[in-house]
């Protein structure tokens, strides 16, 4: 088999670096093996870069296309938008059906409020939760990622030396150039951990407690049993408010998200991604009496582009059909079925490795074979080899990212399944071969 040349992307993007800063517009866009790629077009499960290569996409643009790249109701309903004008600082009908839509699926969802991006409507939630409360902290855990902006990239992805104690994290900046003041008011625990919350939250002075409900940015953690209603019970008592960002989990690991999956109902949670299949949407959404303090209690919100009219026409579009459920019981199927194949095949060739996380967002990690269930637990995972993996597996026609993550959507099908990993049994035959010579 002949293997991709991305020869093209390379000189592109060599050209592009002088007009584009690194050549991208996003940082988590830089440094990939082999080169960043340049895609002209998108098709169901496929991605096709500017070298004619057919790519199978996991990246799934981050997270959000969960209907594929070109879900033709999604399309056809944002397209119609645009004939009736691009946008208006007023109010739509197809908004107020958004809105309804996520209140219909979302059990959190008493009250929305849409965005542009998930960074942005964390902020809205935690004015929220320091307005309610009159306090000043906010409890953000090891590993979780809520954004790239001052006030929450703290302790991201610090490493063991920087890190501090397990049971005591210190508090890591994410970003030269970040106000350290920033984090005067973020507290910063070991997720996963009920008794280190309660003891926090025994301070009285919390006022928001912000998590990725499920560990999804760092090794799909998923919570041990007991821990979110633990969490849930705690807040109630302390008076904070449990917000869970649900940018990736949210319309991604069932149609009302990790609470609805789990069982247990936040104050506010945040939402983006799969919202939209990939237009840029996001919504805080929430218990009314909080969501008013927008408009009775002086809580400022805003956005030139909030709702946006062609927005919203895709994520209405997006929302009726995973409504419907079908989707979900489609990834939950090929998506087990991926993991156990990867899982597989991964040890059948003797490389210890640890398949982990939810059918549409796992994670696939090497040099550990037991469950990762903390933030600390995922820092001995072998970085470098599984990035020899990935770029051996791009080579091939299959593009993972680098750090582990893999998205579904309900475009892949049998036959993508099983191609992919025909693909992965070569990449990681090849791989033992390399690393036994
Ligand atoms: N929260 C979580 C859990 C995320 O994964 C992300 C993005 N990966 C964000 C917030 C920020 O969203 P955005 O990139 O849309 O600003």
């Amino acid at each position: 088999m002949t293997l991709n040349s991305f020869e093209r992307s390379r000189l592109r993007m060599d050209e592009a670096r002088r007009v584009l800063a690194g050549g991208v517009s996003s940082n988590f866009r830089l440094g990939i093996s082999p080169t960043p790629l340049v895609i002209s077009r998108g098709d169901g499960p496929y991605l096709y870069d500017i070298d004619g290569n057919r790519l199978i996409d996991y990246y799934l643009g981050m997270g959000p296309m969960i209907l594929g790249h070109n879900p033709p109701a999604v399309i056809e309903a944002a397209r119609a938008q645009l004939d009736n004008g691009i946008l208006f600082a007023g109010q739509t009908e197809t908004e107020f059906e958004a809105a309804r839509l996520v209140c219909e699926m979302v059990p959190c969802a008493q009250r929305v409020r849409f965005g542009s991006s998930g960074t942005e409507v964390v902020q809205a939630a935690l004015r929220l939760a320091r307005a309610a409360t009159g306090r000043a902290t906010i409890v953000k855990f090891e590993g979780h990622y809520h954004g790239w902006v001052d006030s929450v990239q703290w302790s991201v992805a610090p490493t063991a030396q920087s890190g501090g104690p397990p049971e005591h994290p210190i508090k890591v900046s994410g970003s030269v150039g970040q106000d350290p003041a920033s984090g005067d008011h973020i507290s910063i625990l070991p997720w996963n951990d009920l008794r280190a919350l309660e003891e926090r939250l025994a301070q009285g002075d919390v006022a928001g407690v912000l998590m990725e409900p499920a560990m999804c940015n760092t090794s799909a953690i998923a919570p041990r049993p007991g821990y979110l209603d633990g969490v849930r019970a705690a807040c109630t008592d302390s008076g904070a408010v449990l917000i869970f960002d649900e940018v990736i989990t949210g319309f991604r690991v069932a149609a009302g998200g990790a609470q609805q999956l789990f069982g247990v109902t936040p104050d506010l949670a945040t939402f983006g991604k799969a919202i939209a299949n990939g237009f840029p949407v996001a919504a805080l959404a929430g218990r009314a009496d909080l969501m008013d303090m927008f408009v009775s209690a002086g809580v400022v919100h805003g956005g030139t582009y909030n709702a946006h009219p062609m927005c919203m026409a895709a994520a209405v579009a997006t929302l009726r059909e995973l409504r419907t459920g079908a989707v979900y019981l489609t990834i939950e199927e090929r998506g087990r079925r991926l993991m156990t194949g990867i899982s597989d095949l991964l040890s059948r060739h003797g490389l210890p490795a640890r398949v982990q996380g939810f059918p549409g967002i796992f994670h696939v990690a090497f040099g550990i074979d037991s469950p990762i269930e903390t933030y600390r637990d995922s820092l001995g995972v072998d970085r470098a080899r599984y990035v020899e993996f990935t770029t051996a597996a791009l080579a091939r026609g299959v593009r993972a990212l680098e750090r582990g993550a893999w998205f579904l959507s309900s475009t892949h099908d049998d036959d993508v399944l099983e191609r992919t990993l025909e693909t992965l049994d070569a990449v990681v035959a090849g791989l033992v071969a390399e690393h036994d010579d």
